[in-house]
């Protein structure tokens, strides 16, 4: 008899974005002359950079090409964007990153939820509340965690998130092994200070624990004071590992591309206590389980360095950045308490009360969709999440129709 992973058992189902999407169908159905704005789901809506797209059209010739065609490439990654990515994105920042220490894939998704195989199944994981599901899911389904009670799976360390620490967790009461941050935040929005980073480093390297450090908002920071990269903080190259993405950098939710750094320091221990280097774990996974990203997606990621690809990029983040001003202010002025949006693409608002209460109010009398913070974790009870992924026009069209219905 076959038995079956009972761990899947304990999973709630992902109500989140399948009751949205049932909502707003039954919303278009009686509202069929409705226009209805969507400011929920964290998807980009420009087209990728024009850099990005020549040098894809090029990649994809050579592969017509017989001198130039490429079969199978390195699972890490081609060195020509592993090299480019260290340059770019770490050394010329002063954080000490090498290339072969970045392994690229094909979304921070599958790396963010793929890296705790490297870790024992009795280890005690900290995630943030309210926190992107996938941290939690994917640890639910390697059975780290007991059975959802009281809004919460058992066994896990849940970092409170909340508007008295400005959406920034405090260190755990309780000793934990492995622990998620993601700044700027999904989905909050929410950003840490280089000291606030520092803490998590030193309790890391105090306790022996490691820190996965999801980056993959990265390219909205425009406050040059905030850390941009976890291997800014001194000690964190022994204790961390870096997950970003090209997705909502470049537009490339739809493209898949993304990397994993892992120093080679970063060590994790065997029961004996012996130290094991997650970077050739990391590396034994990777090319056990993976196959590498095609090549023309990956010279399309390199565009995405080059001169032109970095002024494109910043125009686009910038779209999206300015979009989100716009709703961070015309909210504001209603009178909500809120945050993200400065150095994010999310803003995070607080509603009180029911959150799904309100999503059916913008929903039903203001025809714009936003997320219900509840879906996030218990601490987003009583918020929403407005995403700045949309065009300009919209976004000022959704403020104006939310001003008229909450004013
Ligand atoms: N990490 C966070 C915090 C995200 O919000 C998302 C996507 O929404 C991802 C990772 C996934 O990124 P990718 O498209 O590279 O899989």
């Amino acid at each position: 008899m076959i038995r079956v992973n009972e761990n899947y058992g304990k999973l709630q189902a992902s109500y989140l974005f399948s009751t949205i999407a049932s909502k707003v169908s039954a919303f278009i159905e009686a509202n069929p002359d409705k226009d209805i704005i969507k400011l929920g789901i964290g998807d980009v809506t420009k087209p990728l950079p024009a850099a990005c797209i020549a040098a894809l059209h090029a990649a994809t010739d050579e592969m017509a090409n017989e001198s130039a065609f490429r079969g199978y490439g390195p699972e890490q990654g081609y060195d020509f964007l592993r090299e480019i990515i260290a340059v770019n994105d770490y050394q010329s920042k002063g954080a000490n990153v090498a290339a072969n220490e970045v392994f690229v894939s094909d979304g921070a998704k599958c790396d963010v939820a793929n890296i705790q195989e490297l870790f024992a199944t009795d280890v005690k994981v900290a995630v943030p509340d309210p926190v992107y599901p996938v941290y939690v899911d994917t640890n639910v389904m390697a059975g780290r965690t007991d059975i959802f009670t009281n809004d919460r799976y058992q066994g896990l360390t849940y970092l409170e998130c909340r508007e008295d620490n400005e959406y920034v967790p405090e260190l755990p009461k309780e000793p934990v092994d492995l622990i998620y941050l993601c700044f700027p935040n999904n989905p909050t929005g929410a950003t840490a200070t280089k000291e606030q980073l520092r803490e998590w480093v030193d309790y890391a390297k105090a306790t022996k624990s490691v820190i996965l450090f999801d980056a993959a908002y990265e390219a909205f920071i425009r406050d040059e004071s905030l850390p941009r990269s976890i291997y800014e903080i001194e000690g964190a190259r022994d204790v961390a590992i870096e997950f970003r993405s090209f997705s909502k950098t470049a537009g490339f939710t739809g493209t898949r591309c993304a990397f994993t750094v892992v120093p080679e320091e970063c060590m994790g221990y065997a029961a004996s206590g012996e130290a094991v280097p997650l970077h050739a774990m990391w590396n034994r996974r990777h090319t056990t389980k993976f196959n590498g990203v095609s090549y023309p997606i990956q010279k399309a990621a390199e565009a995405v360095y080059s001169d032109a690809g970095k002024m494109q990029v910043k125009e686009l983040t910038d779209y999206y950045l300015k979009n989100a001003a716009l709703i961070r202010e015309k909210i504001g002025e209603l009178g909500y308490h809120l945050t993200g949006g400065e150095n994010s693409p999310y803003i995070w608002i607080k509603t009180g009360g029911d959150s799904w209460e309100f999503f059916d109010k913008l929903l039903n009398e203001a025809a714009v969709v936003t997320t219900p913070g509840s879906g996030f974790g218990k601490c987003g009870e009583g918020y929403i999440r407005i995403s700045a992924f949309n065009d300009y026009d919209k976004v000022v069209e959704a403020i104006e129709r939310i001003k008229g219905v909450l004013q």
